[in-house]
């Protein structure tokens, strides 16, 4: 296998870390939570005190300053496990840049430090019951009364929405002027008028506490807009690549995962008098999965590097959005097929993660919206 190039040794020490925690306080419990349909809350406050969440920040907002790579391990580390109830990735690399590029300094002081240590948890709410690859056909409105923004809508598959404490509203503030009208606002849970609707029932990620919220008249400090009014969809533009490569890098993580998996399994299953791996029809597709999870993680790691480097366009990141999950959804499918029946029984991991990976596919921007992006780039 080609090495992996862009991780220091403090990098690694950090994975280390990650790993421990990991398999101490979510792997034992994950099945528990699936069951459930969330996660634990403590195991926010746990890893915010382990330094997993929103390490990028800088220090006086309660991260680490630490470069994108340490999110790429904890988004890594979290995915090979099939762990797929636990956002953080959601909150640490796609909440909290908003607040942090967007926010004022107050808010960046209110919220930001409190993202860190997992004492809040937070969701973004664009998608709309009526509304999600055509975010400009939200229907949320927010009308500004005095000091005040006074809030109305409902938002559907909300990632961290039963647990959220701080929620990102994508809002109209001029629902005349399409993707012009468009404003970002913070709203706090307990907000009178919020109200968390049911846990969704999903093929997948059964631990991950995705929602409905609804908004009556909810009224938001003026303060609570994020940036200017109006330049909400140009916020949304401008932080979605790295949205795509988190997706992107779990999608790999989750593929590599699998494939060893198989590798195991096709190792120990006796079929007609030996491994099934010795047919060589397995060999010959586990050889054909190994080189097309390699090709993906160069394409992933040259993405992360870019990304370092301040430099992976919107097209690009849109490309391996779609490319890599395409591509986990092929191997894993392939993976389950080589564990026959058991493939399909949801004790054993791969099961899991072929019913989680179906909607890498489709969240974070489909990948048919994916290719309209690229396309309009050619
Ligand atoms: C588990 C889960 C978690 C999620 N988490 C969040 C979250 O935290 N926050 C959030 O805001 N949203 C979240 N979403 C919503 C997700 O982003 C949307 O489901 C997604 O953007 C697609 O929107 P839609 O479901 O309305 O499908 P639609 O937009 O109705 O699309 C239906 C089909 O039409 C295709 N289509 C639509 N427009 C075009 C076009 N122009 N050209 C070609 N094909 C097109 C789509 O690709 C798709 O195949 C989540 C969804 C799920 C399932």
């Amino acid at each position: 296998m080609i090495p992996r190039t862009l991780f220091s040794s403090d990098h690694e020490l950090f994975r280390d870390s990650v790993r421990k925690f990991l398999e101490q306080e979510a792997v034992p419990f994950h099945e528990q939570w699936e069951e459930r349909g969330y996660v634990d809350r403590e195991l926010w406050s746990k890893a915010g005190a382990a330094g997993m969440l929103c390490s990028h920040l800088p220090e006086e907002y309660g991260g680490m300053g630490a470069d994108f790579l340490y999110s790429a391990i904890v988004i890594e580390e979290i995915s090979r496990r099939g762990l797929s109830g636990i956002g953080f990735s959601l909150h640490s690399d796609i909440v909290a840049p908003y607040i942090l590029h967007y926010g004022s300094e107050a808010l960046k002081r209110k919220y930001l430090p409190k993202l860190a240590s997992g004492e809040m948890i937070s969701a973004i709410a664009m998608t709309e019951p009526g509304a999600g690859s055509d975010l400009q056909g939200v229907k949320t409105t927010a009308v500004q009364d005095g000091d005040e923004y006074v809030i109305n809508g409902s938002k559907t598959f909300i990632t961290n929405g039963y647990l959220a404490d701080l929620v990102i509203v994508v809002a109209k503030t001029d629902p005349k002027a399409g993707a012009k009208g468009i404003s970002l606002f913070l709203v706090e849970a307990g907000t009178p008028g919020f109200d968390k609707g049911k846990r969704l029932k999903k093929v997948g990620m059964k631990a991950q506490d995705t929602s409905e919220l609804f908004f009556q008249n909810v009224r938001v400090p003026r303060e609570n807009l994020l940036g200017q009014a109006g330049q909400g969809f140009v916020y949304l533009m401008q932080e979605l690549p790295q949205e795509r490569l988190t997706v992107a890098v779990a999608g790999l993580a989750a593929a590599e995962a699998a494939l060893h998996w198989t590798l195991d399994y096709t190792r120990e299953r006796q079929a007609f008098g030996r491994a099934i791996a010795d047919f060589q029809t397995t060999r010959h597709k586990l050889a054909e999965l190994a080189t097309q999870v390699q090709v993906g993680r160069v394409f992933v790691d040259r993405c992360l590097e870019l990304h370092l480097q301040g430099k992976l366009d919107v097209a690009t990141a849109a490309m391996l959005k779609y490319w890599s999950t395409d591509l986990q959804c092929q191997v894993i499918d392939e993976c389950v097929q080589l564990h026959g029946g058991y493939g399909y029984m949801w004790e054993y991991p791969i099961a899991r993660a072929w019913a989680d990976a179906r909607v890498q596919r489709i969240y974070a921007g489909t990948n048919e919206i994916m290719k309209e992006i690229i396309s309009r780039s050619l």
